[in-house]
């Protein structure tokens, strides 16, 4: 188990009660400008559903397309690399610094980098990185991980931010204003980049037939930083990609809109080769891809184009807040890519759901997470991952439900009990469901009961 779990994490953050719901009300907001995007676009249905089928149809070929995107990307004169898992991928970033003498670089958004620890790593190794996405770079320097995929530091408010620029750059203490802080961060970053002579950037998709991949920011600190540098290196999941070029046609539409409502991300940046005198690397990595690409029920999370829709609809994620997660992908797909990648550390999180499927409702490429987040919970219970207490409680659960005399004595016992003996329901370690909740007063009856009676009474009615 994590050294903390998710209902523990949530726990504090909720204990602010101000920040959570400031939290709950900005997130849904981006949902609700995700609904007004999808709505101006006639056919997106039709667009999720072509979404889905391309990233379908690469999967079922990824080994074929991956070889061919090696082949292209050779042929455009870039260094591809492959990497097993997270510490092979960091190695290979240290191999490539070392090689060209280089102590400081710079980073732009990559969750794929969050999951290999590779800050950590090179940082351990006296290699100064710098991330450049602004809301990473705050959590950078309060030493936090970012708390959601496309909005890092949403856990944070202006305050804080001006707290931590006070800090670490200088600012003017209590000066709060939006305009005056991100200038600050824009100074500060502007000189490492000056510094860098390496870039290191994610890749959010790579187009098999011509080599090239995509990245996509609003800040433009992907292409600064990747054109100032003479060497870029480019670190991508084996799932990043796509066929054709016109694919792409298809997931820049849904990526913004889905991710914050807008109608394309401001930087779409092609790569396909490195400019004269310069170096460019790709790292391919697997880091349990594969293994969950041989999990049929678990497969199609791999279509995931990391939008974090499902994020900002989800009322667990929103209301307990990134950290909670205790992973690098946080919300619903991170509950479900990070059992694969570690059991008993992530077993937790499937649990860390309602099932309400608004997560599927919203995702572009269709994934059905709230399915995946289910059969998880059956995994996780199969394989010994859930604690004896929980299984034995649903095991209980399980052998009432199939008995339904047994089921009606439990019902008329407990609400005999809980008019009789309240305060027994009331012990917190007992019954930790009203923690913080009233607890209701028994009905009279139960439905089944009073459904009997009604039925009765209206056929004695109308006879
Ligand atoms: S699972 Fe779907 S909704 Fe969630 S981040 Fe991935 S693509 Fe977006």
């Amino acid at each position: 188990m994590p050294a903390i779990k998710h209902a523990e994490a949530a726990g504090r953050f909720i204990a602010d009660e101000a920040r959570t719901n400031w939290h709950d009300e900005t997130l849904w907001f981006v949902r609700q400008k995700r609904d007004k995007a999808a709505n101006t676009i006639p056919g997106w249905e039709a667009l999720r559903e072509q979404a889905s089928q391309i990233k379908d149809h690469t999967l079922s070929n990824l080994d074929n397309y991956l070889i061919e995107f090696e082949a292209r990307a050779k042929a455009n004169g870039v260094q591809v690399h492959w990497a097993g898992d997270g510490k092979e991928h960091n190695e290979i970033i240290l191999k490539i610094l070392r090689n060209n003498h280089i102590g400081q670089i710079v980073k732009s958004k990559s969750m794929l980098t969050e999951e290999c620890r590779l800050n950590h790593f090179l940082g351990d190794n006296g290699i100064e990185v710098t991330d450049t996405d602004l809301g990473e770079r705050i959590v950078q320097l309060r030493n936090e991980t970012p708390s959601h995929i496309v909005l890092p530091a949403i856990h944070l408010k202006k305050e804080d931010v001006s707290d931590t620029f006070n800090k670490f750059l200088g600012t003017e203490k209590g000066n709060n204003d939006p305009q005056y802080l991100t200038e600050a961060a824009r100074g500060h970053l502007r000189e490492k980049f000056i510094q860098s002579a390496l870039a290191i950037t994610g890749v959010n998709f790579a187009v098999a037939e011509t080599g090239g991949f995509v990245v996509c920011t609003n800040e433009g600190n992907a292409d600064l930083g990747a054109h100032a540098a003479d060497i870029h290196i480019a670190c991508m999941g084996i799932e990043k990609i796509i066929p054709r070029a016109e694919d792409l046609g298809v997931f820049l539409r849904l990526l913004a809109r889905s991710a914050t409502g807008q109608p394309v991300t401001t930087y779409s940046s092609h790569f396909h080769r490195p400019s004269a005198g310069k170096q460019l690397h790709i790292v391919i990595v697997d880091n349990g891809r594969t293994r969950q690409l041989g999990r049929p029920d678990f497969r199609n999370s791999l279509k995931c184009i990391r939008c974090a829709a499902c994020f900002n609809t989800c009322p667990v994620y929103r209301k307990s807040g990134g950290h909670s997660y205790h992973t690098a992908v946080a919300g619903p797909i991170g509950a479900i890519l990070s059992p694969n990648l570690d059991m008993k550390a992530n077993a937790d999180l499937p649990f860390a759901s309602t099932l309400c499927g608004s997560c599927s409702n919203v995702c572009p490429v269709k994934i059905d997470i709230h399915n995946q987040l289910w059969k998880w919970r059956q995994v996780l219970t199969t394989e010994g991952y859930v604690s004896t207490g929980k299984k034995a409680a649903f095991g209980g659960m399980a052998y009432m439900f199939a008995h339904p005399a047994l089921y009606r004595f439990a019902g008329k016992a407990g609400r005999w009990m809980m008019r009789n003996f309240p305060a027994l329901f009331q012990i917190k370690r007992l019954n930790p469901w009203y923690q913080q909740r009233e607890m209701p007063a028994p009905p009279k009856q139960s439905f089944h009961d009073w459904y009997l009676k009604n039925r009765n009474e209206h056929k004695t009615k109308n006879n």
